[in-house]
């Protein structure tokens, strides 16, 4: 008895007790904290030679096998009138106004040329679908002369707004590979991620890394949705929900893919499947901020170096900002 008793007091005497060393450190610094573990050993090697982020993305370039550089098919049934400008037939899902084909005449134009056009037409009169009409087409003549062919960039102003542009492009004769981007505010679907964000004062992008570190790590507290990217049955529904061409899916429909419908279907992270779709896209909708403001546009993180704005064809889609001194 004596000596397990002396064995348990050696024990206690060598480990530090970091219950008390938190409760002190709340004590002093008055308020809830987030803590952020360091970075366990052995979690960077497993970063730099591939996460889920580059299992889900090999997996989807592998699916896609070598429908990639083809150009988007077409719907015959929504290609109803056809515009010729210059070289190009374009197709239409009715006869275009005349405000559309100098839109897209323009378009076409700026695409050929390379240089930066500014275009300014009436509200309510169908550009958003004839600049869709215009560069698709542009960039299916494109790939029928090289191999690779710029990916279509279309920034608009809020979130809502990319609801309305798929919208159009769903009326659009055009069936591309597409993708939307977003942020983490907007594509997270880990509840207790995002309320630890807002209870600890901290940004949700810090408090998702960590959660993804400890994921890869085998940590508590790792994200279980960034787990699931790199399940090979996750890469699988991805692929054929998402990721072929003529799927089109906004925002919401994204979001599903954290719920899946089966019970043994691995649920994924829709934040980072937006990102890695984004990089093999023929178009990509995202906020005007991915366009504009050089921290985001031009980071270079693991799943986004594949998606940058260089060689691109961009588009800034901002209705009533002509006039009021935006871009
Ligand atoms: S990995 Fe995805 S779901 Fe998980 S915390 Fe980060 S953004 Fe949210």
């Amino acid at each position: 008895m004596q000596r397990v008793r002396q064995r348990r007091g050696k024990l206690t005497k060598a480990k530090p007790d970091l219950a008390k060393e938190k409760a002190a450190l709340h004590r002093v610094l008055g308020e809830p904290v987030i803590q952020l573990e360091a970075r366990p050993p052995g979690v960077q090697e497993i970063l730099s030679r591939g996460g889920a982020v580059e299992q889900l993305r090999d997996r989807l370039d592998r699916l896609s096998g070598e429908s990639g550089g083809r150009p988007c098919p077409v719907d015959p049934s929504k290609c109803l009138h056809q515009l010729r400008v210059d070289e190009d037939i374009l197709y239409f899902p009715f006869e275009p106004l005349a405000p559309q084909k100098a839109v897209a005449s323009y378009s076409i134009k700026a695409c050929d040329r390379g240089g930066i056009a500014f275009l300014e037409s009436p509200t309510g009169t169908g550009k958003s679908l004839a600049l869709l009409c215009a560069v698709l087409a542009w960039q299916r003549r494109q790939a029928e002369k090289v191999t690779t062919v710029p990916q279509i960039v279309y920034g608009v102003r809020t979130h809502s707004q990319i609801k309305q542009i798929v919208g159009e492009l769903r009326k659009c004769g055009y069936r591309p590979r597409m993708a939307v981007i977003g942020s983490r505010d907007q594509l997270c679907a880990n509840e207790t991620v995002k309320s630890e964000a807002r209870r600890g004062r901290v940004s949700l992008n810090l408090s998702c890394r960590q959660a993804a570190r400890c994921a890869v790590a085998n940590l508590p507290g790792g994200c279980n949705l960034y787990r699931g990217l790199g399940q090979n049955s996750y890469a699988q529904r991805v692929h054929d929900r998402y990721g072929q061409a003529g799927r089109i899916w906004d925002v919401e429909e994204l979001l599903s893919c954290a719920q899946p419908k089966a019970s043994d279907q691995f649920p994924g992270c829709p934040y980072y499947t937006a990102h890695v779709l984004a990089g093999d896209a023929d178009i990509v909708f995202c906020p005007q901020n991915y366009i504009l403001d050089p921290s985001v546009s031009q980071c270079r993180s693991h799943h986004r170096e594949r998606w940058s704005l260089k060689g691109r064809i961009v588009i800034i889609d901002a209705p009533g900002q002509c006039g009021d001194g935006g871009p």
